[in-house]
């Protein structure tokens, strides 16, 4: 049996590792920690009987408290309650499928008490992958990637030195507005940005994905994971989000993991891994699709990717204004108050104007977070 702890239980992710528990006997749910929706956590708490369950406010936690006064759970609240979830005596991995950095304090918690991590909250790599790596290794705690395509390179990097690494194939599906102009992108409205073409995600990570932003925040986290050079990590686009990532070696070998677009696949894959598990989630028909395709990316078009490779190259606090920036930017577009290219342009000019920490302490990368929020909210009143 083993024992899982979810951060961002309501969440896209979240829902979707419950699914995979819902119809697998030996998993099972001990602590859940969610912001702000009491009604689905509520059910959840029904369904799965964790002994906690965390919501960010109090009055929240209350209300759910209240609600769950027939059942032998403890409801926490705030950091702490994160916390809790994350180092819950009960646990041996941690479903971190929270959105944002304030996934990382719980990540390290975490980490320090020996838990497995099953890594969908890309932020806290992004940001504090310096910190994290290097802490996951000495406590000897392996970290397990959810995003499909560090799944995919993960998964391609089995049996194999890691020296003879030459390039990771990270792919893109290129979202619903590829092979647009600046002028088109220009005209672009939320509902366009929502309609991903392959993925049903939650919307943050959906309009990052139209904006390519998403593949930046993904670059950074892979050079973490796997430990490359951003040099080498290569984003090709591949419409039919079939191959989901690829590694090349020295020798020119390539070996890829390929699947129907379906999160619950990695997702159930970390959790299991390194056995596989059944899952009737449809299959590849190469008769069927006929053919695969790939194009370069446009990242003059794109400029959010090509921001992202910028921001990891100089690294320090820069990565974490970058997604900072991003977040605050995406929350504008969503409340229509911005348009679609102003969302790198905001990126852009909050990189511009900071000062670069080399190798920061957590502190200081949230003190970053809370400057860039403050001269968004400056420029914007937001
Ligand atoms: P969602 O927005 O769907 O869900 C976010 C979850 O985080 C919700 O459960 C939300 O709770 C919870 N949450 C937000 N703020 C807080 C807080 N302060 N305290 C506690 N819980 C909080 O996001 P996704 O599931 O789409 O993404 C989660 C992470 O996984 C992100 O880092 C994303 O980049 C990454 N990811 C997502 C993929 C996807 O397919 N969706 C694919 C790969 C990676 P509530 O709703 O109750 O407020």
């Amino acid at each position: 049996m083993k024992k899982i702890a979810v951060l961002g239980s309501t969440g896209s992710i979240g829902t979707q590792t419950l699914e995979i528990v819902r119809k697998e006997p030996d998993l099972q749910v001990v602590a859940l920690a969610a912001g702000a929706n009491v009604d689905l956590m509520e059910r959840q708490v029904r369904e799965f009987k964790p002994v906690l369950a965390a919501m960010w406010s109090e009055a929240a936690a209350q209300d759910l408290r209240a609600r769950l006064r027939d059942l032998p759970v403890r409801v926490v609240c705030g950091m702490e309650g994160l916390l809790e979830t994350a180092v819950c005596e009960e646990s041996d991995v941690l479903v971190t499928a929270i959105v944002g950095m304030i996934g990382i304090r719980p990540t390290i918690a975490a980490i320090e008490h020996h838990k497995t991590i099953a890594l969908a909250n890309k932020e806290t790599l992004v940001t504090a992958g310096h910190i994290i790596m290097p802490l996951a290794a000495r406590n000897n705690v392996k970290i397990l990637p959810v995003d499909s395509e560090h799944s995919a390179i993960f998964q391609s990097m089995h049996g194999e030195n890691k020296e003879r690494v030459s390039k990771i194939l990270l792919t893109a599906s290129g979202g619903p507005f590829r092979g647009k102009t600046r002028e088109q992108l220009a005209d672009m409205k939320v509902e366009d940005a929502l309609k991903h073409p392959n993925w049903s995600m939650g919307r943050k990570v959906t309009i990052d994905s139209a904006s390519l932003v998403n593949k930046g925040l993904e670059v950074m986290e892979a050079k973490w994971l796997f430990d490359v050079e951003l040099e080498q990590i290569q984003v090709v686009v591949h419409p039919q989000s079939i191959i989901h990532s690829a590694v090349e070696y020295v020798d020119g070998g390539i070996m890829a993991q390929l699947g129907v677009p379906d999160m619950k696949l990695p997702i159930q894959y970390a959790l299991f891994y390194p056995d596989r598990r059944p899952m009737d989630n449809g299959r590849v028909d190469f008769f069927r699709l006929g053919q695969l395709t790939f194009e370069e990316p446009d990242m003059e078009t794109f400029r959010g990717l090509a921001l992202a490779y910028q921001a990891g190259r100089v690294g320090g606090t820069m990565p974490t204004v970058f997604n900072a920036a991003n977040e605050k930017a995406v929350a504008l577009f969503l409340q229509r108050k911005i348009g679609f290219l102003q969302i790198s342009e905001l990126i852009e000019r909050s990189m511009e104007q900071h000062k670069v920490i080399g190798h920061p302490t957590v502190e200081q990368i949230l003190e970053a977070e809370a400057a860039t929020y403050e001269y968004i909210k400056e420029k914007f009143g937001e």
